[in-house]
């Protein structure tokens, strides 16, 4: 059983999971686990691990709607470095700065691989599930993708130093918390844009028809074979994927610190690219 149909087979005993994270009460908390053999690739930084490991969870909050609060992260590798884990520590502030949310401490244990789960906890007075969208909206994503992608050929031609830089996203807090009240329905994109379209036209039964030349490929996938590839379907990006009703879409826009793209329209079911089907593939656990 891959990941995906285990998590259908728990669903049934877990009425708040589904979403990128649960909201009890107005409380959004979610983890998330990651582990060197394949989330941190051969000359990723212990800072870069920290960072990126926490922004997942905040990412997260972010895809709710969230005010982060606060994050920790149990920590796990064959010994402990002191400079390895200091660096990592500073990584996973650095990001926590980037929002409202305090890195707060976790736990150390021995594994045979660096692994590391993280944590997050935030608030939220109007959470954004993945079920609102409705026909007649558009869909829209924040920032460019493919950036994991084109890092992960940075890492494997050895420019460390770019890969990592790349690595290290910024989780898109402050525009998850402009779009809650106004987003129908929302999620990151770390499993693919692809994937997280048919993850919310499932949630919410209905479809896309996204255009392809409005997806916002980042210039970094320059370095990739296939842009589309990259930035559609290799995921592990953190982008916000939402839709929205078009006439909210200048006001929101104006105010995002990141861009909004529009890149389709939500349809009945079905999820299409320039009318083609688009295959429901991404980055699987
Ligand atoms: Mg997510």
């Amino acid at each position: 059983m891959d990941e995906r149909a285990a998590l259908r087979m728990l669903a049934a005993d877990l009425p708040h999971a589904g979403d990128d994270a649960a909201v009890v009460d107005s409380t959004a908390i979610t983890t998330d686990m990651l582990h060197a053999s394949t989330d941190f690739p051969d000359g990723t930084t212990h800072y870069t691990a920290g960072w990126r490991s926490v922004a997942a969870s905040l990412s997260d909050l972010a895809a709710m709607g969230a005010d982060p609060t606060a994050a920790v992260a149990a920590y796990a590798d064959t010994e402990f470095v002191d400079s390895e884990l200091r660096a990592f520590v500073e990584g996973a502030q650095d990001v926590c700065e980037q929002s409202t949310a305090e890195y707060v401490g976790g736990d150390l244990d021995t594994h045979s691989e660096l692994t590391v789960t993280t944590t997050a906890i935030g608030t939220v007075d109007e959470p954004v599930y993945r079920s609102g969208a409705s026909p007649g909206e558009v869909v829209c994503v924040t920032g460019t993708l493919g950036r994991s992608a084109a890092a992960l050929g940075l890492f494997e031609s050895g420019d460390h130093e770019r890969a990592n830089k790349l690595f290290r996203f910024s989780p898109r807090v402050a525009a998850g918390r402009r779009l809650a009240g106004v987003a129908t329905a929302m999620m990151d994109s770390s499993d693919g844009l692809a994937r997280s379209l048919h993850q919310l036209a499932e949630a919410s039964d209905c479809g896309f028809d996204i255009e392809c030349s409005a997806v916002p490929i980042d210039n970094a996938c320059a370095v990739c074979e296939d842009r589309w590839e990259a930035g559609v379907h290799f995921g592990e990006d953190f982008e916000l994927v939402c839709t929205l009703p078009e006439a909210a879409l200048d006001a929101v826009q104006r105010d995002l610190d990141v861009s909004l793209t529009v890149i389709g329209e939500v349809t009945d079911p079905g999820v299409t690219v320039d009318g083609e089907p688009l295959a429901d593939r991404g980055y699987t656990h």
